[in-house]
């Protein structure tokens, strides 16, 4: 489907009707395979649209905020896809988190829906008493979920089909990150951002096979924003048909076995899978030749392990680059001018504006290093709730402070060269130091802390805790390292655990009281 073919009416408001026009388009073709279990886009749509009435009738109303806290399965999308038709607005949980991190979110959304599966239903409770909010939970259980029980497939949550009308400025989305500082924060993400980032890709043409083609495998967590934009919705959009597997459960055997048994098209991994993938013993035994696209982001590409995968597999990797508040990609290699150029991360997608800052705000010519500022039509609308962190994220202009360091070259490649931001990129996951900070704080044995990222060859980075015990507390004999780590395992999901633990006599700080942490980092 090219965007020629799209309805008018799906050009604006509610970005709901991009998928009905799909429906529209390719209704008998495959939307979705789980285990076997298949579904079209027709069948697709029709459940999306009875979801939608079944939050209605719930009393889940338009602009409302809805959980969704699950693993990737069809039912994270048929849930999302109906929160879009019922206009309700949908903040997804790492499904990993532990019951204060999702207490935060509760609170922090206001949520009045929270959609789930059994195993995440304890964690659930737990959160809602905490938080001491009422939100109506709805617990999926199904053949889509788990391949052995019965097809109940949302059958307490199903109405008349409904389509609710929203504005372009509506928030559809928020998911939380914490930004270039601070607590996690919610992104706001409009009807409009998610029809832009999605319009781009439609009518992206370097694709050598048509969009209803594409076979995309969902294997990065669908919570968060790449694997949702770019590995869920821009291949339904388009007509295709997704493959899911639980990002919690990845093996890079069995993704390869995958790619070669489904002729699976379309693949974005974080650097770990493709380093995972080169380094499994049966890595030449697999046809990948059916990738058309293998894309990565998140954190930059090692050149070695691009290098082994380009040349066993046969298919080049495409490096992007994108924000939870630029809804995904602003870079990609693959629809740059000149080709893939390695070691960047592409030209800006065509509807993105950029530009690299010097500390006054002065842009900086070509080959110079500075903060990347973009703007778009895929760019975040705000903050939840905090206007002032708001107004600090955008420049004047209009353009969102990305807290990354870059630098362009005379073809307008960007290079990502550091992070002016506090936050570690771990496996793909990130990590912010302040919220690991705070928890650490809580602990009575401690009475300082400072987190910083230490490089790790599998992960990339991994975070370490500097810790000041309390004046009574011997380290050591009080309190181990051990015991810290499992204090962090017990509360926070287990890729923010400092795998590293040193304790110390005191943290170096600026006569304003600032941690230095570059000292720190220089020290380990
Ligand atoms: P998130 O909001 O979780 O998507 O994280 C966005 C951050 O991931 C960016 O601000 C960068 O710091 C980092 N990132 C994303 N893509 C790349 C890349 N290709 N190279 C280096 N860092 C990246």
């Amino acid at each position: 489907m090219e965007l020629a073919d799209i309805d008018q009416s799906a050009r604006s408001g509610n970005v709901a009707r991009l998928f009905d026009e799909t429906a529209a388009h390719h209704g008998d073709e495959q939307a979705m395979e789980h285990h076997g279990e298949r579904t079209t886009h027709a069948e697709l749509r029709e459940w999306t649209a009875e979801f939608a009435g079944g939050l209605h009738d719930l009393g889940v109303a338009p602009g409302d905020r809805m959980l969704l806290f699950m693993p990737n399965s069809p039912a994270f999308l048929v849930a999302s896809l109906g929160a879009f038709r019922a206009g309700v607005v949908i903040s997804p949980v790492n499904p990993q988190y532990k019951r204060r991190e999702v207490a935060y979110q509760l609170e922090d959304t206001q949520a009045k829906a929270i959609v789930t599966h059994p195993s995440l239903r304890p964690v659930v409770d737990q959160a809602t008493d905490d938080a001491g909010m009422d939100p109506a939970v709805m617990t999926v259980e199904s053949k889509y979920m788990d391949r052995d029980l019965e097809d109940t497939f949302f059958e307490d949550v199903r109405g008349e089909p409904t389509l609710v009308e929203r504005e372009d400025d509506d928030v559809a989305l928020l998911p939380y990150t914490s930004g270039t500082t601070g607590d996690p924060k919610g992104v706001r993400l409009t009807h409009r951002n998610t029809r832009a980032q999605l319009s781009w890709t439609l009518s992206a043409s370097n694709d050598s096979i048509e969009p209803d083609e594409v076979r995309s495998l969902i294997w990065l967590p669908l919570y968060h924003i790449t694997g949702f934009t770019h590995t869920a919705l821009q291949p339904l959009a388009g007509g295709g048909t997704c493959y899911f597997r639980s990002a919690l459960e990845w093996d890079a055997e069995d993704c390869l076995q995958l790619i070669e048994d489904e002729g699976i098209t379309h693949f974005v991994g974080v650097t770990t899978m493709y380093a995972d993938m080169v380094a499994a013993d049966t890595f030449g035994e697999y046809d990948l030749t059916s990738l058309e696209s293998a894309s990565e982001g998140g954190a930059k590409l090692s050149t070695a392990v691009q290098e082994r995968f380009e040349e066993t597999a046969g298919v080049d990797i495409s490096e992007g680059y994108g924000l939870t508040e630029t809804h995904g990609a602003t870079h990609t290699q693959s629809g740059s001018t000149f080709g893939l150029h390695h070691g960047t991360i592409g030209q800006p997608l065509r509807m993105t504006d950029c530009k690299i800052v010097d500390e006054n705000g002065d842009e900086v010519p070509p080959g110079e290093e500075g903060e990347l500022l973009v703007r778009g039509p895929q760019v975040m609308d705000g903050y939840h709730d905090l206007p002032a962190a708001t107004d600090e994220a955008f420049t004047e202009l209009g353009y969102f402070r990305t807290g990354d360091v870059a630098r362009r070259d005379g073809n307008n490649y960007y290079e990502i060269v550091d992070r002016k931001k506090h936050v570690i990129v771990t496996a793909g996951y990130n990590v912010y130091p302040s919220e690991l900070e705070n928890l650490l704080l809580e602990h009575d044995a401690i009475t300082d802390a400072a987190v910083v990222g230490i490089p790790d060859e599998r992960r990339n980075e991994v975070p370490k805790a500097f810790v000041v015990p309390a004046a009574d507390v011997e380290a050591g004999t009080d309190i181990t390292a051990d015991d810290i780590q499992e204090y962090c395992l017990d509360r926070v999901a287990g890729y923010k655990h400092p795998r590293e633990v040193e304790f110390v006599d005191d943290l170096p700080r600026t006569t304003s009281g600032k941690i230095q942490k570059f000292k720190l980092e220089d020290d380990v």
